[in-house]
């Protein structure tokens, strides 16, 4: 691709991170993988690849018919806020990167919507606001979010158009690109005015809930795509929120933006958001405690249950060394359950121990933000392993290879023949989205009782052909999601189901 002079050319940017302010871990720089963009030809490339919003920028601008630059491709895995040094050099790689281009006609941006720094709580409306500066008021600037963005009254001030996934779990992230770029298109050739509206229903829509695929968001998301069909309706978004980020506009949002009619995006949005708080108290969380679902499990007439330890789901950036559940184990002498813990140091005794030797140390709850302490296990050193399994299988995020380094199970010395209890220790954070994480530990899912994974929706598919069961269950952790577990200073007041 060239740009000729002929075309409008518009600068495009990708900045990703979903930053959980309650984990103490910090991202750092190094933890950001970035795409080089010194060659336009092989960068427009590499943008094309996949299924995200820049694939779909690529896709829109070429049907549309104008050039894009990319100035910068930045995304890390979630985790704790992100440091002010990593912010900062992400924000003059953008504004460096748009201000290498000639003649911007426009800026493109992919933003998560939920990018937490020590400086900036919302810290996408801090990116929109810099670049603004630099390039002034009149320059047309849309904006695409993940469906969990915390969407400030600022940013859709400062943007043109706002526009957000509609689906969760996300399906439809380069469809939105597209849409972000053909609106970019329209609005460069004066066919369109877009003025936005955005309101946020005073409440919070729980994680527990987030599945637009089924009631009771279903049939809101379906109502805000048969909107954005109506003549002169250029985009709705329903985005649920990010409950894990303690800033003033925590929660959901609804977003219409029309062609030149300020008062019908607001009646549209008001309509969409009302709509969301008529069910609120569908969204009520009501998940059994530890306690409670152990017990259950233990008492059910089919196995194995699966226990989901959803606060501390990895794939949310939790450290994966929680032990409520295990503690729970030991506690009420449940039998026959499996749970794997990240803890090297306890592998590393397991291995000095040999195969047989004995085991008798604290397991888990050793990372900074780990809510659970330590747990006490006795017993034996049942396997090693170097932890290389493969999943052939379609599993959530796709993954084929996977390693959590060295790997030992421990055989709790309560265990029977028929019910084993097993602690698998691992030297990697390893998200539970492969059953051959067990399997490839001579551990057969199915003879066991009950089987943890640490995760809330993303283990689903993994988890569930192999279990009667599947409970998920309000455990503490840097992934709660119970908002009650957490202490909001900065949220505003009067969110149902955060202030109590
Ligand atoms: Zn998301």
């Amino acid at each position: 691709m060239t740009t000729n002079a002929a075309r409008p050319v518009v600068g495009v940017g990708y900045i990703i991170h979903e930053s959980n302010s309650f984990n103490a871990e910090p991202t750092l720089l190094e933890e950001f993988r970035f795409r080089q963009v010194s060659d336009l030809q092989s960068s427009i490339e590499q943008w094309s690849i996949g299924h995200t919003e820049a694939a779909g920028f690529v896709e829109g601008a070429s049907e549309a018919g104008y050039d894009i630059i990319p100035a910068i491709h930045a995304v890390a895995t979630p985790k704790g806020a992100v440091e002010s040094k990593a912010f900062e050099l992400l924000c003059t790689r953008l504004i460096d990167g748009l201000r290498a281009i000639p003649h911007m006609d426009g800026i493109l941006l992919a933003l998560h919507g939920a990018m937490y720094t020590e400086e900036f709580p919302q810290a996408d409306e801090e990116i929109v606001r810099r670049v603004r500066r630099a390039f002034g008021p009149d320059i047309p600037f849309v904006v695409t979010h993940d469906f969990h963005g915390n969407i400030s009254p600022e940013i859709v001030e400062m943007t043109n158009v706002l526009i957000t996934y509609q689906q969760c779990p996300h399906l439809d992230m380069r469809q939105r690109g597209v849409h972000a770029a053909l609106l970019m298109g329209s609005i460069l050739a004066g066919e369109v005015h877009p003025v936005q509206a955005l309101v946020k229903p005073p409440m919070l829509w729980n994680l527990v809930f987030q599945n637009t695929y089924e009631e009771p968001l279903k049939s809101i998301t379906d109502a805000s795509i048969e909107l954005e069909l109506q003549p002169g309706i250029l985009s709705v978004s329903v985005a649920g929120g990010y409950q894990y980020n303690d800033v003033p506009y925590i929660g959901c949002s609804v977003i219409v933006v029309t062609d030149d009619d300020r008062e019908r995006a607001q009646r549209e949005a008001q309509r969409l958001a009302d709509l969301m708080w008529e069910r609120h108290e569908m969204t009520r969380l009501n998940l059994p405690d530890a306690e409670t679902a152990v017990r259950e499990a233990m008492q059910s007439d089919s196995f194995p249950v699966s226990l989901f330890d959803v606060g501390d789901n990895v794939g949310g950036g939790s450290p994966g060394d929680e032990t409520t559940l295990l503690h729970e184990f030991l506690r009420q002498q449940a039998s026959g359950w499996v749970i794997a813990l990240y803890d090297p140091e306890a592998v590393a005794a397991a291995k000095a121990a040999g195969i047989d030797g004995v085991f008798d140390m604290p397991v888990g709850g050793k990372s900074i933000s780990t809510a659970g302490k330590p747990a006490g296990v006795k017993g034996k050193v049942r396997s090693l392993h170097n932890g290389q399994f493969i999943e052939t299988a379609v599993r959530h995020g796709g993954q084929r290879y996977w390693n959590m380094g060295h790997t030992a199970v421990i055989e709790e010395e309560h265990s029977t023949p028929d019910d084993l209890n097993l602690v698998v220790l691992t030297t990697e954070r390893v998200c539970p989205m492969s059953i051959h994480q067990l399997v490839s530990c001579g551990i057969y899912p199915e003879r066991q009782k009950i089987l943890v994974a640490k995760g809330t929706v993303a283990p689903r598919a993994a988890y569930e052909p192999v279990s009667a069961k599947v409970v998920l269950v309000d455990t503490p952790g840097t992934t709660s999601v119970n908002p009650k577990r957490f202490q909001f200073r900065r949220a505003r007041p009067g969110i149902w189901e955060l202030s109590s």
